[in-house]
């Protein structure tokens, strides 16, 4: 097995970087950029892309393949406990407000 793997994005070897160049004089080339694993098993997409756009632009191409592995025909939900709306004072006059939600463990499934 090779240390390395050709990162999947379908126009990484569009992008005009320098790194990607490659070639000789007169017969340069942008090159698909290779892409060092690190994590074993290769669970991790930067073990197979490059950058978050090659990553993007996989997704953009494949998304139906992509979610038909995992479909979504219901909507999920996490019980929690009535939110609470909470009020701060600054030290200079203004307020601020932010609202605690928490998980209501009681009801996991
Ligand atoms: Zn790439």
């Amino acid at each position: 097995m090779s240390d390395f793997n050709w990162c999947h994005g379908p126009k990484c070897h569009t992008y005009h970087t320098v790194d990607r160049v490659r070639g000789v004089k007169g017969s340069k080339v942008l090159r698909t950029r290779k892409v060092k694993p690190y994590s074993q098993p290769y669970t991790n997409f930067y073990d197979y892309f490059c950058s978050n756009g090659c990553y993007n632009d996989f997704a953009h191409k494949h998304i139906r393949d992509i979610v038909a592995i995992a479909p979504r025909t219901e909507c999920l939900e996490t019980p929690i406990h009535n939110p609470i709306k909470e009020v701060h004072n600054t030290d200079w006059g203004s307020t601020w407000t932010n609202t605690k939600i928490e998980v209501d463990e009681t009801r996991q499934s």
